[in-house]
C-alpha cells in the first residue's frame, strides 16, 4: 500500500504582475518531482491579490495546466487561441517549441481559486507544435463514490479516462471530493512519481494525518488508500518520470544550457511563436 515519503507545505510568493499564491512544487523544499516542475495554488477573495494577472509571457519546453476551482481566467496566446476558463474548468496547454500568452482573471469581485501545474516534456517533444485544450467543467468525467466524487481531469481513474488527451506525458490528475467519513481506494502505478495536496479539510494516508495546505509526496505502490473522518477535498497527481537532465530559466525548461540560450535568443528575436 502506498505510503507517504515526505510532506511539504506551500510557500507564499508572488508571480505574474503580483498575483499572490502558494508555491508547492518549485520551491526549496520540493524543487521538482519528475515529471512535474511546478505546482501553484492560488486563492483569494480580495481582487487586489490577483486582478493584475499574468500579462503576456513566453513558455518553451513543457506543458501548463490551469484548473479553476472557482472564478474565471481569460487566456489569449500567440498561436491565435483565446478562451475563458470558468469555475471547475481546465486548460491544458502544450507550450512545445514556444508560445506567448496572457492569463488574466476576468472578475473584479469574488473569489479566484485554483491550481497551475507544470508538466515537463521529454526531449523529443520539447520542440513540438504548441497547442491548447480548453475543457469546460461539464466535459470533465466524474465518478461518484458512496460519499463524494472524483473528477478525472487527466489520466485514468479506475478505468475511467480523463478529459485531457496528452500524448507526451500522460499523467493522472484527479480532483477528489469526499463529503463525509469515507475510505477512498484507487489503483495507482508504482512506476510513477506522485503526490496528494489537501485543499479542504484533512485526510489520512497510512495513519498519517494531513491537513489543508499539506502536500504529501508518495511512495507509490499499486494502490492508494485515503481515509477521511469528515468532508475533505484533495488532488492526486502522478506521472512517469522522464529522467532527463533539466535546465530551467524561468519559463523555459530545456535539457541543455545551449537550448536555453537558443530559447532566449528566439524570444528576443520574435521567433518564439
Ligand atoms: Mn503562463
Amino acid at each position: 500500500m502506498t505510503t507517504i515519503s515526505h510532506t511539504v507545505q506551500g510557500t507564499s510568493t508572488q508571480d505574474g504582475a503580483g498575483v499572490k499564491l502558494k508555491r508547492v512544487i518549485g520551491q526549496p523544499l520540493l524543487p521538482r518531482l519528475d515529471p512535474f516542475l511546478m505546482l501553484d495554488e492560488f486563492g483569494s477573495d480580495l481582487a487586489q491579490d490577483y486582478i493584475a494577472g499574468f500579462p503576456p509571457h513566453p513558455h518553451r519546453g513543457f506543458q501548463t495546466v490551469t484548473y479553476m476551482l472557482q472564478g474565471k481566467m481569460g487566456h489569449k496566446d500567440s498561436v491565435g487561441n483565446s478562451g475563458l476558463i470558468e469555475d471547475g474548468g481546465l486548460q491544458w496547454m502544450n507550450a512545445g517549441r514556444g508560445i506567448i500568452h496572457e492569463e488574466m482573471p476576468q472578475q473584479t469581485l469574488g473569489v479566484l481559486r485554483g491550481f497551475q501545474l507544470w508538466v515537463n516534456l521529454p526531449a523529443k517533444d520539447k520542440m513540438s507544435e504548441p497547442n491548447y485544450q480548453d475543457i469546460p467543467s461539464s466535459k470533465i468525467p466524474e465518478v461518484h463514490l458512496e460519499h463524494g466524487k472524483v473528477r478525472v481531469l487527466a489520466g485514468v481513474f479506475n478505468d475511467i479516462k480523463g478529459a485531457v488527451n496528452t500524448t507526451a506525458v500522460n499523467p493522472n490528475f484527479w480532483d477528489i471530493h469526499l463529503t463525509e467519513k469515507q475510505k477512498f481506494l484507487a489503483d495507482t502505478n508504482k512506476e510513477h512519481n506522485g503526490f496528494i495536496y489537501v485543499y479542504e479539510g484533512a485526510i489520512k494516508i497510512a495513519n498519517q494525518t494531513m491537513n489543508r495546505g499539506v502536500c504529501a509526496v508518495l511512495a507509490l505502490s499499486d494502490a492508494v488508500e485515503v481515509i477521511t473522518e469528515a468532508k475533505a477535498k484533495f488532488i492526486f497527481v502522478s506521472g512517469m518520470p522522464i529522467k532527463e537532465p533539466i535546465v530551467q530559466y524561468g519559463p523555459f525548461v530545456m535539457n541543455t544550457e545551449n537550448e536555453i540560450h537558443q530559447a532566449i535568443a528566439d524570444y528576443q528575436n520574435g521567433q518564439l511563436t
